[in-house]
């Protein structure tokens, strides 16, 4: 498969720099790639959990199904309380949830009730029940309980209509729909399938957990973090493990992969001197572009397709495998698992609690502390050492500072953009 000729036109325009590409151009230019995938499947509304909509779901019923009451109380006709006073009305019936109570309020009458429970006939409003006392089927209800007719009732269909359009097609499924679905009596639908990613680690220096190393050896964490973060993306992943700074292990490797999978993701091989030996690779087998980002961590990352399948190839420091993904990956893989609006991350403004030092020219992810001040507000400081290899700065930290490329050193007190690492959905 070629690129698309748009690409490979923006890739000869003046403001295509290889080496020094903003992170917004990069976004820009891998979305152009982006070609979801169209199969589909039916799942009970419990596995569509995270996965997205492959077509519109529409209400079978109204939501609620009937006018019920939103409090513990009495349902009245708001014309018989008399305003200013203590109104005295005779209780004639009961409504719980679940057990209407069958009778019409009659002037002068009104029903106990309970939140939920349907409305009686003839009745409009309910009053609270520490509004008013009951003594021998007699209830007093206080001078002005309620203002107007309507008050405390929920009325039918005010959550969702018959035949209405609940959901759109290409929407990701959360906690909220599935209970909305569930409130429809809708027990199966339709999402697209999952997107197949395929990952490995490159490096002559790592080791999998289990083996013991020898010296200048290390563990593959990449692997790990990547299977991490695909995996609360709801992917089907296939790990193939660590391969060596071989060609022909290489070669074997990126071949097997693209033809098992939509998406081929790598950590490491792709940075100065090893990205030459890489880069003739995929150029045998696809059409990959190589890239400096101006960002800090993770300048080095490739992009592009090998056979059929995208590929990422992320830098091999393990801050800026983690970086990359969440900047880059993330919503280019939402893209093609259907999702129609993929935001970017939010992002706010937070004071900083000190000094940041940061040298014009790149777009820097600083790992962050976002923290009560004590004022109710939030101020926020890095984790530290912002070394490209320190994962631990990943663990500290709940948030990225992301200092725009022209932005200089930053003094305690300034404002600067905030991402969060952690969502409540
Ligand atoms: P590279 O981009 O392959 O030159 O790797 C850059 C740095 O990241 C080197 O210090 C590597 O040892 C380290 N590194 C590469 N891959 C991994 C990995 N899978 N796990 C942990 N560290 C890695
Ligand atoms: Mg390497």
């Amino acid at each position: 498969m070629s690129l698309p000729a748009s690409l490979r036109e923006l890739s000869c325009a003046d403001d295509y720099d290889p080496d020094s590409m903003p992170v917004a151009r990069a976004r820009e230019l891998i979305r152009t790639f982006l070609v979801p995938v169209t199969a589909t499947e039916r799942v009970h509304i419990r596995h569509a959990l995270s996965r997205v909509l492959a077509a519109d779901v529409v209400s079978p019923l109204a939501v609620p199904g009937h006018d019920n009451s939103a409090m513990d109380g009495y349902a009245v006709r708001f014309a018989d309380l008399a305003p200013g006073e203590e109104t005295t009305l005779v209780r004639v019936g009961e409504s719980f949830a679940g057990k209407p109570s069958g009778v019409t309020v009659g002037p002068g009458q009104c029903v106990r009730i309970f939140t939920g429970a349907v409305m009686p006939a003839g009745a409009d409003s309910v009053v609270m029940q520490e509004r008013a006392s009951e003594d021998g089927g007699r209830v007093r209800i206080a001078a002005g309980a309620i203002t107007k007719a309507g008050q405390n009732r929920r009325f039918a269909g005010e959550d969702l209509k018959a035949g209405q359009v609940v959901f759109r097609q290409g929407q990701r499924v959360h906690p909220a729909e599935l209970g909305m679905m569930a409130s429809l009596g809708i027990g199966e639908v339709t999402v697209y399938r999952k997107l197949r990613v395929a990952f490995f680690s490159t490096g002559d220096e790592l080791r999998s957990i289990g083996t013991p190393l020898a010296e200048g050896e290390i563990y593959d964490s990449n692997r790990y973090t990547i299977y991490g973060m695909l995996t609360r993306l709801d992917c089907d992943l296939l790990d193939m493990g660590v391969v060596p700074d071989v060609p022909d292990a290489l070669e074997r490797a990126f071949a097997a992969a693209a033809a098992a999978a939509d998406v081929v993701i790598t950590s490491g091989g792709v940075s100065v001197g090893e990205a030459d030996f890489v880069k003739q690779l995929l150029d045998k087998l696809g059409e990959v572009l190589f890239w400096k980002i101006a960002m800090k961590p993770g300048r080095p990352l490739a992009y592009g397709r090998i056979g059929g399948a995208h590929f990422f190839g992320l830098p091999g420091n393990p801050v800026s495998v983690m970086v990359t993904f969440y900047e880059f990956v993330q919503d280019a893989l939402r893209i093609l698992q259907g999702q129609r609006e993929v935001a970017p991350l939010p992002t706010f403004k937070v004071a900083l609690s000190a000094p940041i030092r940061k040298v014009p020219g790149r777009t820097e992810f600083q790992r962050g502390i976002l923290a009560a001040d004590g004022k109710g507000g939030f101020t926020v400081r890095t984790t530290g050492d912002q070394g490209s290899g320190i994962l631990s700065s990943m663990s500290q930290a709940n948030c990225f500072i992301v200092l725009a490329a022209e932005t200089g050193n930053c003094a305690a007190g300034d404002l600067v953009d905030v991402q969060l690492l952690e969502g409540l959905i």
